[in-house]
Formats: structure tokens, C-alpha cells, sequence
């Protein structure tokens, strides 16, 4: 009886498997594909016959990931105005999305999400940098399994095809925890030595899904050692109560950078999005930048304090935060000009830009997110400026 049941699990499974082929070869986008091949080029078409569907998948998603899209002129920085700091910028806080995840082979509208290759286009990214004239970025890449080889693959790809303009960290999100464990990121980054420079953004602070992660928690301490191997700046996005935790690994690791962003360490409320603008939040910010010079603050939180670019707000309502700049001053100056001119070497300029919410990297929105922030950094001492505009995040990179 047991056998025979066995047998028939077999026999259905063959099925299954032969059904599920059978579909993912007959999906319209590769078919189309071949016809196109067999009447232009009969070369292509026997190249691509030979490939099997998870190639051929791969092949039309990396095509994608890299597909141009309609980009305006870029704005020269300077031919701005007086009271525009016009200098270079690096953003040290931009998010990449990753590819599909699921089973090859199926049809775009098959895969959820907003992932790179099937909705998204590496170009929007690159668009929405040059538009405005910014440098360089800090780009966090998600890499995971099942497709961690691929996710590595197309920074690698990137990084070729736009040279200087981005500087790789690695996401790697575990399956609860925030993070994969040592081994995992080692096995990573073995991958492609040398390609990462970074390791983050890591959101220690939890969310329904995964419990907060402290600093000092084994997973992490179990990290550290990976990232001085691979000479990786890290970057988090701190938790409440983590300030203690977080000092005690920075001076117990001394040659390792850590970057932090985020208003975390304070309870913020729940309807607040981005950090309280109460002056407790940068105490204990500044206490770990005064006590650690190997800690450094990325200020992400112009614009009012908040997260303008929150999954769920219109890119309309977000353009008419900037009708009015002064207003805008009025709370950013106070808040942020002291706090940048207090520790002009470790505080770093970013955007948090490139997550759940589409139009963040729409042309419009990065200029007006630049204008502004020009217009901020020209009130600065200008001691500070290219400082907090990008000289502390090359010099990172240097040493
Ligand atoms: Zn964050």
C-alpha cells in the first residue's frame, strides 16, 4: 500500500514537472522572442534555442535591468544661481531593488514586486543621478537566495557599464534575522572579491516581520570579522536603546567604519515618518559622534524632518513641499546646520531615495530634492560645505 502510494506520488510529480515546463516554455514574451530572431537573425535564433528556460530568463531580465528609459538633460550644477552651493555631491544613501525571485520562465505580470529586470530599469537610477548633477552614490544591492549569483552579476554589470557613479555595499536580508549569518556573507562576497565596498544599509531597529537586531548580538559580532577581512564600510539604521551596544562594537573594532542614519535610538512616534525633530535624538547622535571618530552620521532628514518619499504619498504632494523654501530653512537651519558644523568630519549628505515608492527617482523629484539641498548646504560654514557634500564620503572610501 505504502508503495504503490509512493509510486503514484512519483508518477504525479512527473507530470507536474513536465506540465510546469511545458507552460514556462510556451509563455508569449519568449515566443515572441524566437519569431523575431528566426526572420532578422537565424544566428541568434539557434544560439537561443540551445538555452534552457532559466537561461533564456535570465537573459530577457538582465536585458531589462539595463533597458533605456526617456531621461531629460542633465542640469548643470553650475549654472545655478547665487545661494546654490555648487560644488560636487555624493549621495551616500540610495537603495537598488532586486531582481525576480521566483521560479524562472514565466510571463512579467507572473512576478510581484517591483523588481529590477521586470518593472524596474538600472537606468532610472542613472537618470535620476545625472539629472542632477550628483557624483557618485552609495548603492545598497540586494543580494539573496536563491538568485544570490545573479543579484552579485548585475552589480557587477554596473559597475562596467557606468564606471564611477556607484559605490556597491551589500543588502543581504536573512530570512528573519536582518541579516545572513557570517558564513552566508562570506560565501557572498567570494563571489566577485573585491566588488563590495561597503556592507548595509541593515535595518536593526525590526519591524513585523523580524525582531530588532542588536549591535552587539552574536549574528553581528560574528560579521565583524567578515568586514575587516573584506575592508567593508558598514552601514546601519539603529534601533531604540541601541546607542550602548553600537559604542561598544565601534571601539572595539577601531579600523572599521560604521555609518548610521535614522532617528531610531529615539521612540519616535508612529505617525511620524523620518526622525522627531526633538533635540534629544541628535544628543545621543552627537554623543556617538563626539566619543567614536570611527562613527558617522549620513543626514538624511532635511526637508522638515521628513520622509518625503514614503511609499503612499503623490509625487505631486511631494513637489509642493518645495513651493516654498524658506519655510522649509526655517526648520532644517536649526535643527541640522549646528549639528553639521559641530562634526564636519563625519557627517555625510544622502537622500534614502531608490525604495518602495516609484516615482523617487523621477527627474522632477531629483531636481527638486537637489535645488533644495543646495540652497541648505550654501547656509552652511562654508568650511563644511564640500565636506558634507561629498569630501567625507570619498575620503571613506581612500583610506
Ligand atoms: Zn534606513
Amino acid at each position: 500500500m505504502k508503495s504503490k502510494r509512493g509510486y503514484l506520488t512519483l508518477l504525479l510529480s512527473i507530470i507536474l514537472v513536465i506540465f510546469i515546463s511545458g507552460c514556462a516554455q510556451q509563455q508569449p514574451g519568449l515566443a515572441e522572442r524566437s519569431e523575431d530572431s528566426l526572420t532578422d537573425d537565424v544566428e541568434v535564433y539557434d544560439k537561443d534555442e540551445e538555452l534552457s528556460v532559466e537561461e533564456l530568463h535570465w537573459k530577457r531580465v538582465f536585458a531589462k535591468a539595463f533597458e533605456i528609459v526617456d531621461c531629460a538633460e542633465p542640469r548643470d550644477p553650475s549654472s545655478l544661481p547665487d545661494g546654490y552651493y555648487k560644488g560636487s555631491m555624493i549621495d551616500t544613501h540610495i537603495h537598488l531593488q532586486n531582481l525576480p525571485g521566483g521560479v524562472p520562465g514565466f510571463p512579467d505580470d507572473y512576478y510581484t514586486g517591483d523588481n529590477l529586470g521586470i518593472k524596474r530599469s538600472m537606468e532610472e537610477w542613472v537618470c535620476m543621478i545625472n539629472v542632477e548633477g550628483t557624483k557618485q552614490v552609495w548603492g545598497f544591492f540586494p543580494v539573496a537566495e536563491p538568485i544570490v549569483q545573479e543579484s552579485v552579476d548585475v552589480v557587477k554589470m554596473t559597475l562596467e557599464k557606468y564606471s564611477d557613479l556607484f559605490v556597491p555595499f551589500i543588502n543581504p536580508p536573512g530570512n528573519v534575522e536582518a541579516t545572513v549569518s557570517a558564513e552566508e556573507l562570506e560565501m557572498m562576497l567570494n563571489l566577485e572579491l573585491g566588488l563590495f565596498k561597503g556592507y548595509g544599509e541593515i535595518g536593526l531597529y525590526g519591524n513585523p516581520n523580524s525582531p530588532p537586531l542588536s549591535p552587539n548580538s552574536t549574528i553581528l559580532m560574528e560579521i565583524y570579522p567578515v568586514i575587516k577581512m573584506h575592508k567593508l564600510i558598514v552601514y546601519f539604521h539603529l534601533g531604540q536603546g541601541q546607542k550602548e551596544a553600537y559604542e561598544n562594537v565601534a571601539r572595539a573594532n577601531p579600523n572599521i567604519t560604521f555609518v548610521f542614519h535614522g532617528g531610531n535610538l529615539f521612540n519616535i512616534s508612529e505617525t511620524q515618518a523620518g526622525i522627531s525633530h526633538d533635540e534629544k535624538v541628535l544628543v545621543l547622535i552627537e554623543e556617538l559622534l563626539y566619543n567614536n571618530p570611527n562613527i558617522y552620521y549620513t543626514v538624511n532628514e532635511l526637508y522638515g524632518g521628513d520622509w518625503l518619499l514614503e511609499l503612499g504619498r503623490s509625487k505631486e504632494k511631494f513637489l509642493e513641499n518645495f513651493a516654498d523654501y524658506e519655510a522649509l530653512l526655517e526648520i532644517d537651519l536649526p535643527m541640522w546646520k549646528g549639528f553639521i558644523e559641530r562634526h564636519p568630519d563625519q557627517v555625510l549628505w544622502g537622500t534614502d531615495r531608490g525604495g518602495p515608492t516609484i516615482w523617487d527617482k523621477d527627474p522632477e523629484v531629483a531636481l527638486a530634492l537637489n535645488n533644495y539641498t543646495r540652497v541648505f548646504i550654501d547656509r552652511l560654514d562654508p568650511i563644511v560645505q564640500e565636506k558634507f557634500a561629498y569630501k567625507n564620503a570619498e575620503r571613506l572610501l581612500s583610506e
